[in-house]
């Protein structure tokens, strides 16, 4: 029998990986006997994140989408295309529903207990997490608790993914709502990474997201004075900025996996599930917890799941490419979606490739970049 404040697990933090964690534990009724605790901090109501993903199957987040896509499209100053997305859909979720749908499974799921409350500590060697409220101990805990400052980077490469995006309602008919803006490069680069992302929820209504791939922030006017422009530019000028969202993501292959063990699991962008060339959290994190449910249900230690696959290597040197680009990082992207199916480079992201697709891929990039950042690592031993 576990006395009141021991638990089979614990999930530190109801944001994104761990909600997802918790909802593939109640969907799933080899977990039914398990008492689980999750610890949250704040009061997750808010519209915060607008969740875009892509996906080529049914999952158990249909229920929430509140739009989806079967068109995308990719732009530079020089350069369109417009894309039929089949097999996936591009997906969008509120947070706010998110939030709210799988808190209301967990109150309803007898085997969990939710506690809002501050992590004080996690206390690995005694499995104790300590908190405003008491002290619990479990034999697995998840931690998706992101703390950048306690992480020395070093030799690996770091981005930062900034932006603000605007919601707004147009007077006029200004979108193709069928249609995705994944990234116009078309901007002023400044010489950084620097692109729109827009998701037209209807055609007078639509999320406009202006976002940098770079070292350093800007300031908030920054940001906005250039969704206004763009959208000047496209003569969208009588509108109302219905909703703003902010957000700053790491892009970085530092190895946050390597602390695993088999009672201690870092989830979520604290795990390094973030994809570093992208800082597309959600899918990843997905497929992940498919893998930790696996798992957990066939009784293999966590500590052998392995990370540092060969996408890891990719995603390494694709960050040393951006961060050396000098105001050219947007050819990369455009070089791939110029020269490649953006089928294939979706599948490319989801880490889905062959190995021939994926030297299709690298050949059609200015692969001497490449080879130089590849090389450098070598032989400063730090791959
Ligand atoms: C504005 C924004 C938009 C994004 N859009 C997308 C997108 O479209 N697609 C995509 O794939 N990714 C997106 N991301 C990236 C990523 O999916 C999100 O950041 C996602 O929330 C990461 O999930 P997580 O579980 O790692 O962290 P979080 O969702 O931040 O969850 C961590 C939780 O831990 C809690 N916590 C922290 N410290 C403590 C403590 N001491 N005690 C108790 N609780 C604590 C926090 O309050 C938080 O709820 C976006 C990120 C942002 C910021």
């Amino acid at each position: 029998m576990i006395s009141k404040n021991k638990y089979d697990y614990i999930i530190c933090g109801a944001g994104a990986s761990g909600l997802l964690l918790s909802y593939s534990i109640i969907n799933d009724d080899f977990f039914n006997d398990k008492k689980i605790l999750i610890i949250e901090k704040d009061k997750k109501i808010q519209n915060d994140k607008t969740f875009g993903f892509w996906e080529s199957k049914e999952s158990l987040l249909d229920e929430l989408v509140f739009k989806e896509w079967e068109y995308a499209e990719f732009k530079d100053s020089k350069f369109h295309n417009s894309f039929l997305l089949k097999p996936f859909k591009y997906k969008m979720i509120k947070s706010s529903k998110f939030y709210s749908h799988i808190g209301e499974k967990i109150s309803k799921a007898s085997n969990f207990t939710y506690l809002n409350s501050n992590i004080k500590s996690i206390d690995q060697e005694n499995k104790l997490v300590k908190t405003d409220n008491g002290e619990f101990q479990s034999s697995i805990i998840f931690s998706s608790i992101y703390d950048d400052q306690k992480v020395k980077f070093k030799k690996y490469p770091l981005l930062k993914q900034h932006f603000i995006g605007w919601t707004i309602e147009t007077k006029n008919e200004s979108f193709d709502d069928n249609k995705i803006t994944f990234m116009d490069f078309s901007v002023d680069q400044k010489n950084e990474i620097r692109f729109m992302y827009i998701l037209p929820f209807s055609k007078n209504k639509a999320l406009v997201e202006y976002t940098l791939f770079s070292k350093s922030i800007i300031s908030d006017n920054e940001y906005e004075n250039e969704i206004q422009n763009y959208l000047k530019e496209k003569n969208i000028t009588d509108y109302t900025i219905l909703d703003k969202e902010k957000g700053l993501i790491p892009m970085t292959c530092y190895p946050f996996f390597q602390k695993n063990t088999d009672n201690y699991f870092k989830i979520g962008t604290a795990g390094g599930w973030t994809k570093p060339s992208t800082g597309y959290t959600v899918k990843n994190s997905i497929d992940k917890i498919d893998l930790i449910i696996n798992y957990l249900k066939k009784g293999k230690p966590l500590s052998k799941i392995n990370f540092k696959n060969r996408f890891w290597y990719y995603d390494l040197i694709f960050l040393d490419v951006l961060i050396d680009s000098k105001g050219e990082g947007s050819k990369v992207f455009s070089d791939l979606f110029k020269n490649n199916d953006p089928i294939k480079i979706f599948k490319f992201l989801d880490e889905k490739t062959s190995l021939g697709e994926e030297l299709s891929i690298f050949l059609s990039v200015n692969i001497i970049t490449f080879v130089k950042s590849l090389m450098k690592r070598i032989s400063n031993l730090s791959i």
